[in-house]
């Protein structure tokens, strides 16, 4: 049976080039103690916008393993799927994250709520989960709420589960059930029903992706309160652990953290709960190694920094095609963008002085690099020279990508310095 390791991290890159960058930052971090498992992750929607397919991400990943030599277990996500787009990544993926959040707040039919009330009765009243601060107390009226706010996602994720599994073999491929693109969070008394539901549909879930309190945007730190965040990580840490053994899930189950890149105000908390409960974690970061080529490309100077105004600019212009998708997950404030003849004035430091995620550079602008992180479109569209110029910067981009994902995410997140 394919189990994730007890520490594992999402990576992977818009143009598939990236590989051997992220996998020299965890073999840093092998050589430091700790073996983290790279799962190069990415989702139709990536595929759609810049017209790849998801054979490109296993070649890209079977090749940047066998450049640098990586030993240990390594998968490719099939990344927030669904049953009308599962299929393209039957042949290509070992690692599948269940998107149900569409079907969350649906109510399943009247029969399977008032059976799921019947099996979960056993757990109202007061509820002893161990570490918890307080015990829960849980109502039939909870339960039936929960019930009909999840249950619904819960069976189509069965139904998900059991397609890949017809094709491919129980056993042979990593499942995931995410919720985090809800548009409200999941309580630890939420997760612990949704736990339940999905032991029931028979999922053997190895990770699961709850919506967190606060707000995970792309590419910037975590939006919210760091203590109510540290809390709620903490309760449903304890929650999994209880749930593993009441419902036999797989004793590997644990969080995993989308949008992961880059909350950085979270690192500090997240590896002290982890640790502490010695528990594992899966965190999903990959969109922000773009921005890195970026950077990378504009420390190249000349064609290649010309050429990261020039996205910018015909990002600006664009604005509205490129947020489209990315609504729930992005705030830019257009009125803080700089105009594009602005940006084309600017030399390579204050190109990447405004770009780099350092927060105390007064320079950084979290609402350019919003933009630019949904620009990898424009890159796409330049086809085939955008990606001659990468080559041609690689050694700096390589460079950034490395220490980006090392010092920055690995580091305070998994090696807590
Ligand atoms: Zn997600």
């Amino acid at each position: 049976m394919k189990t994730l390791l007890k520490y594992s991290i999402g990576i992977g890159d818009r143009f598939g080039r990236e590989g051997p960058a992220q996998l020299e930052a965890l073999q840093f971090a092998e050589r430091d103690g700790v073996t983290i498992s790279p799962v190069w992750n990415k989702s139709f929607r990536e595929h759609s916008i810049i017209g790849t397919t998801p054979a490109d991400t296993r070649s890209a990943a079977d090749a940047a393993v066998h450049d640098r030599g990586w030993k240990h277990p390594y998968f490719v996500d099939a990344d927030h799927i669904s049953l009308k787009t599962v299929d393209l990544f039957l042949s290509s993926s070992d690692f599948y994250t269940l998107d149900v959040a569409d079907f969350i707040s649906k109510p399943a039919d009247a029969r399977s709520i008032d059976a799921f009330v019947r099996l979960a009765g056993k757990f109202t009243g007061r509820l002893d989960i161990p570490g918890l601060r307080a015990p829960l107390n849980v109502s039939e009226d909870d339960v039936r709420k929960v019930a009909t706010k999840y249950l619904l996602a819960v069976q189509e994720a069965g139904k998900v589960y059991r397609h890949i599994e017809a094709t491919k073999g129980a056993g042979s491929f990593i499942t995931e059930v995410s919720t985090d693109e809800a548009t409200q969070s999941q309580t630890p008394a939420e997760l612990f029903f949704i736990l339940a539901a999905i032991a029931a549909e028979g999922i053997p879930v190895q990770t699961i992706a709850p919506k967190f309190t606060g707000k995970f945007l792309k590419g910037i730190d975590y939006v919210g309160s760091v203590d109510a965040f540290a809390r709620e990580f903490e309760d449903d840490v304890c929650v999994i652990a209880h749930a593993v053994g009441i419902f036999q899930l797989p004793a590997n189950l644990k969080l995993s953290v989308h949008s992961g890149s880059d909350k950085f105000s979270l690192y500090p908390s997240i590896h002290r709960i982890i640790c502490e409960h010695g528990v594992g974690l899966h965190l999903k970061t990959a969109g922000t190694t773009w921005l890195e080529e970026l950077i990378g490309l504009a420390m190249s100077g000349g064609r290649g920094i010309a050429t990261a105004q020039a996205i910018y600019s015909d990002a600006y212009k664009r604005i509205d095609e490129l947020c489209k998708p990315y609504e729930s997950v992005i705030e830019i404030d257009r009125r803080r963008l700089p105009e594009p003849t602005t940006v084309n004035g600017w030399n390579k430091e204050e190109f990447v002085a405004a770009l780099r995620h350092d927060q105390s550079n007064p320079k950084y602008n979290i609402h350019f690099r919003q933009l630019l992180h949904l620009s990898y479109k424009l890159a796409a569209e330049m086809g085939d020279d955008f990606l001659h110029l990468l080559e041609r910067s690689s050694d700096f981009v390589g460079k950034n990508v490395t220490e980006n994902l090392y010092q920055r995410h690995i580091k305070p997140l998994f090696l807590g310095s």
